[in-house]
């Protein structure tokens, strides 16, 4: 039995982490809950499932939620970005899962692992901005981090039982996004609209936006580099419409290996709960002969500069990761306000990263700084 604290509770990745919660109660209990504005759905959720030490991160959403709870008797509330430390710090548990969009899962998510719980992380700017330190502190509490992206759970699969010197490349697959197919010169063209119609996975707008322009699979990259302790030049994308194979691990035998399985949240979160155990799931068997084909493309650089971008980044290190998702969340905000182009995106964060002069094995504090100078450098591109 797994007690999780669950921070984004009410995103798609909260949602279906509660899924699991609910198809197997004896291998996971909820003790602890985060949002942070959907007061309703975390009291819909602490009712559920007997949560009783609850955060809200938004202030005005955390008076509301005071004023609900005022009746309700030995229920915890934290509040705040402090909030989500104390509710990570003061629960007794055994994991934190993290799905907060943005960097607010940072603090949270290094409190986990300093109170000695292990870690399940779905928000990608943990590892992507301070992979170093938070793999750092991981090894030296002796706990996991166990990776619940379907990419780096994929990898995470194939890897088992494997020596690092036996690993050749990782290989992370993409959808491609919806305009896999569209010609350069009609990106310009793209509305918030056509941007937001993802092929095959129903998630939440920034990252629909980040799958369409390739940054998220630019920061799955990133991630891989510090999740799986190999450099850049051994991280290789491959661009796989079905979204069947998940990722794949090349050895230095050049066997590959694959994990393939339908396109459900639901079962790198049960994987990365029950691990090392694997249990049996509501998923249902792949059909290959109705699925018939699995294709592979090279992404197409000259039209996805993301992973061009992100490969510097991740290459570069220090806090350019952290300027080149900060940059990236303030291009993207602006697209959806339809105040930028669909390119204007990855230009934005270009020109930005070429201003930053990058700080090796940067502390909590430079990465934290290079992030919020990022945000202002994107924020005056205006
Ligand atoms: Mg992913």
């Amino acid at each position: 039995m797994k007690r999780v604290i669950l921070l984004g509770s009410s995103g798609s990745i909260g949602q279906s982490a509660c899924k699991v919660a609910r198809e197997l109660p004896e291998r996971m209990k909820i003790v602890g809950l985060a949002v942070n504005g959907s007061v309703s759905v975390l009291l819909e959720q602490a009712r559920e499932f007997g949560v009783k030490a609850l955060a809200v991160y938004d202030g005005k959403a955390a008076a509301d939620a005071e004023r609900e709870l005022a009746t309700v008797s030995g229920t915890r509330l934290f509040k705040g970005a402090a909030g989500l430390v104390e509710l990570v710090r003061e629960t007794e548990a055994d994991m934190v899962l993290v799905a907060i969009v943005g960097t607010a899962g940072l603090a949270p998510a290094l409190a986990a692992l300093e109170s000695g719980k292990d870690l399940a992380v779905a928000s990608k700017e943990i590892l992507v901005m301070a992979g170093e330190s938070v793999m750092k502190t991981a090894a030296d509490r002796g706990r996991a981090i166990l990776p619940v992206d379907s990419e780096h759970n994929a990898i995470f699969q194939c890897l088992r039982g494997a020596a690092d010197r036996e690993v050749r490349r990782l290989i992370l697959t993409a959808s491609g996004g919806p305009f896999r197919r569209t010609p350069r010169e009609q990106l310009v063209n793209v509305s918030v609209e056509q941007a937001l119609q993802h092929p095959t996975w129903n998630m939440g707008k920034k990252i629909t936006i980040d799958s369409a322009t390739l940054f998220n699979k630019g920061l799955e990259m990133i991630e891989a580099r510090w999740l799986f302790n190999v450099e850049m030049a051994r991280i290789d994308v491959i661009v796989h419409p079905q979204s069947i194979v998940h990722s794949m691990v090349e050895f230095v035998d050049h066997s590959v290996l694959a994990q393939l399985s339908h396109s459900d949240m639901c079962f790198p979160i049960q994987y990365a709960v029950t691990y090392p155990d694997r249990l049996p799931n509501r998923l249902g068997s792949l059909d290959f002969a109705k699925i018939a084909q699995l294709t592979f493309e090279a992404p197409d650089p000259a039209r996805f500069p993301a992973l061009t971008l992100a490969r510097h980044a991740g290459t570069v290190g220090g806090t350019m990761p952290a300027v080149f998702n900060a940059a990236n969340e303030v291009a993207v905000a602006r697209f959806l306000a339809r105040r930028g182009t669909f390119p204007q995106i990855w230009e934005s964060v270009e020109k930005v990263m070429a201003r930053h002069q990058s700080v090796a094995s940067a502390d909590l504090d430079a990465i934290l700084k290079a992030d919020a100078w990022a945000r202002a450098a994107c924020a005056r591109l205006d």
